[in-house]
């Protein structure tokens, strides 16, 4: 069972937009998440192995918010909401607080434009609200150019395989459900794209599974495609690095010296496989077609 928690602020402002999210403000409704990916970043003691264990409901969310959203219009700071930073929006108990929706209802009613961040099919549930927020989102201004909605919708996958996501993102919707969430989505005709993050090097990142990536968000005709290879933290037992590499050590031990020799002194893939990393990207992005940034098409 999740923990009840009262807050004293859900709205977060960013210091800086992200140029990739997009994001000028932040709201998690939860704390922690079921979806358990073993290489989250916002894994560590505080949350402890299972982060499931941890979780908790923010109970008073809808009436902060409410009020913060309604500062915020008053002095027209309308910005990107992305829902969400530090867990999913569409986790399994949200099926039962309903505090995302909820979350929506505010957000349509104040007027301002969101990205959600997903890796659950339960975000169908919402298009209503979601075609609201669409039509009646206030842009920032120097978004219009960019944007003509107010809502984007970015699904996550480090991959496509359901072997691989039942052991790096077990507690995840799985993939091929993902999908046909992502594609009703986009005929929906929401602003739709894919978080390609993190990608799992030499198991999701290898040609083959690229070119996978990529002919199926092509056929899905989604709108944009964020690569990024995976960033890995800590050496204690509920950190990120920890647990990769004890699932790297059990399921694929013939890479375990490669992950040992790129991890064992840093928290990142080393120079040379970043920059060959990004050219192979932007050549599989013109190659098929799909823009490495948010854009309405
Ligand atoms: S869905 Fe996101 S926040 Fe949740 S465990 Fe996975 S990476 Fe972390």
């Amino acid at each position: 069972m999740p923990r009840e928690i009262e807050v004293k602020s859900v709205l977060n402002k960013t210091r800086k937009r992200d140029s990739w999210f997009l994001d000028d403000y932040t709201i998690n409704m939860y704390s922690s998440c079921s979806f358990n990916c073993l290489y989250c970043y916002i894994r560590g003691s505080k949350y402890g192995e299972n982060l499931e264990d941890s979780l908790s409901v923010k109970t008073n969310a809808i009436e902060i918010l409410d009020r913060q959203l309604f500062n915020r219009a008053k002095k027209e700071q309308y910005g990107i909401i992305v829902l969400s930073s530090a867990t999913d929006p569409y986790l399994q108990i949200e099926e039962k607080y309903q505090l995302t929706r909820q979350a929506l209802e505010v957000i349509a009613k104040h007027k301002f434009p969101v990205h959600i961040i997903t890796k659950s099919d339960l975000i169908t549930r919402d298009y209503d609200l979601l075609h609201q927020i669409n039509k009646t989102a206030i842009l920032p201004s120097d978004l219009k150019p960019r944007l003509k909605n107010g809502v984007i919708v970015s699904f996550s996958f480090s991959t496509l395989d359901e072997a691989v996501a039942s052991i790096f993102e077990k507690g995840a919707t799985c993939p091929a459900n993902r999908l046909k969430a992502l594609n009703k989505t986009v005929k929906e005709g929401f602003l739709t794209g894919v978080s390609l993050m993190p990608l799992l090097p030499f198991i999701s990142d290898t040609t083959e599974s690229l070119h996978r990536f990529f002919s199926t968000f092509k056929e899905s005709n989604v709108d944009y495609v964020l690569p990024a290879t995976i960033t890995l933290h800590g050496n204690e037992k509920a950190d990120s690095k920890t647990l990769v590499m004890n699932a790297i050590r059990k399921h694929y031990s013939e890479l375990e010296s490669k992950y040992q020799g790129y991890f064992k002194n840093g928290f990142q893939m080393p120079a040379f496989y970043q920059k060959a990393f990004s050219k192979k990207m932007q050549e599989l992005s013109e190659e098929y077609g799909l823009q490495n940034f948010i854009r309405s098409k």
